[in-house]
Formats: structure tokens, sequence, C-alpha cells
């Protein structure tokens, strides 16, 4: 049987917490968000477009994360779980309504909170729905309108073919090689490629005119990477960018 997608994010962020030490605490961090999001994606069936049916899973989700989430995430699940279903309800709906645009940064814990709850509801929507037809290049997710967190070259032919992955349901989409996800730029003066020694297979990929940049997996260079968890493995690259003035278009959920 084939490894589900919770499973093989598992195991990659276990094997990079080996690999890399600088970031073993995140990589933990984000294998036990995952394997809540596993179990959470396996009770999505039948919960259709009524929030309500979700809230059954909260409280047990927030006593679960509080056990191993850093502060002040932890103290935010502990008091989210003594508050009643009806404010659980409201901070669902209201997180559901702007989801796509939110970007965790230190000091939303609340909202970090239900956008770890939510996302494999977001995924198992967009698992479950009609295929989307090749539309115009796009720097948002074609399913959700959410920002991509992470970018990837997959093999084709002699190079790469290049898709952009949605921080929130997961969607991947095509774009062009040389094209700014963020404001539509193509020439190649303006598009950066930033690598380092140290990450071969992911690369920073910036823009000189609106100055995003978002980090792209190469998995001609490494199959067995998965974006959003080596995204999440590179953060020297993050630091790198900032210092040089770039702007991530959509942070990891540390905020990053
Ligand atoms: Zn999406
Ligand atoms: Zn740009």
């Amino acid at each position: 049987m084939m490894r589900s997608k919770w499973d093989q994010r598992i195991r990659r962020a276990d094997e990079l917490a080996g690999e890399h030490p600088f970031a073993a605490e995140v990589l933990r961090f984000y294998g036990h968000v995952t394997r809540l999001q596993k179990k959470l994606y396996a009770g999505m069936a039948g919960v259709g477009a009524d929030l309500s049916l979700l809230l059954p899973l909260f409280p047990d989700f927030l006593e679960q994360i509080a056990a191993f989430a850093p502060e002040p995430v932890a103290q935010c699940a502990r008091d989210l779980k003594k508050r009643e279903p009806a404010h659980w309800l409201d901070a669902l709906d209201s997180f559901w309504r702007v989801a796509p645009q939110f970007q965790p940064e230190p000091g939303r814990a609340a909202e970090l909170l239900v956008c770890v709850f939510l996302q494999p509801y977001a995924e198992y929507l967009a698992d479950h729905r009609e295929p989307i037809p090749d539309g115009e290049t796009s720097g948002a997710c074609p399913f959700c309108s959410a920002r991509p967190v992470a970018g990837v070259l997959r093999p084709e032919g002699d190079g790469g073919k290049r898709s952009l992955v949605c921080s929130l349901c997961a969607t991947e989409w095509n774009i062009g090689r040389m094209w700014c996800p963020a404001c539509g730029e193509q020439n190649v003066e303006k598009l950066a490629v930033y690598t380092a020694d140290q990450f071969a297979h992911v690369r920073v990929e910036a823009c000189d005119t609106c100055r995003y940049y978002i980090k792209t997996v190469d998995l001609t260079k490494n199959g067995h990477a998965m974006p959003a968890v080596d995204e999440l493995a590179t953060i020297p690259l993050n630091f790198w960018a900032q210092q040089n003035g770039y702007v991530k278009l959509r942070t990891n959920l540390l905020g990053i």
C-alpha cells in the first residue's frame, strides 16, 4: 500500500531532524502537528460545508497540541479549551472566511491553532473536488486562493517543471519557470536564484521588482524531498533572504 501523504511528511520530518540539528526542534513540532492532522483528516468524511460538525474534534485536538507545542501556543490551546463550543464555532467560522490571507506570525497563536486544525479540512475538500482546468498562470492557489508555501521543480525532459504548493489546501499548480508568483515579473534580469552549498536541492527565488521571495525544492536533485517539510528544514536560507531585504511570500508555521 502506498504511504499516505501524512506519513510521507512525518517520515521526511524525522529524517531531516536527524540531518539538521539546528532545525530539529521545529521539525519535531511539525512532526507532532502532522500526526494530529493525519488523525483529523481521517474524520473529515461527511463534514461538507458545516464547520459545526468539526466541533467534537476540537477539544481533544487542543489538549493534544498543548502537550507538545512551545509557549505561548500551548497556553493559548489550554485557554481555548476552557471556552464554550459557541466560542469555538465562532473562531472556526471567522478564521475560515479569511484563511487564504492568513500569515502565521508570533503573537497570532489562536489563529495558528485554528489554522493547524482546519488545514486537514481544506486538504480534504481539495482532494475531493472536481479537477480544476488549467487556467492562467497564477501566484495564488486555483482552488482556495491562498498563497504558496513553497515551489517545486519536478523532472520533465532534460530540465524541471515548476509548480507551487498551496499553504492551506496543499493543491499544487503549474507556473512558468521564470515568473514571479507575487507580481508576475518575467524579466530574467529581475529574477534572482540563490543557492547554498549546505542545501543543494533548495533554492531561494527572489524578485528584485517586488522584493518577495519563495523557496523552491528541486526534486530533480533530491527525489525524497517534501516541499513543505524541506522548506522548514532550510531556515538559514530564510535568514539570508531577510538580511538581503527580501520578504517571504507566505510564512511557515513558525512565522518565518
Ligand atoms: Zn489552496
Ligand atoms: Zn515580483
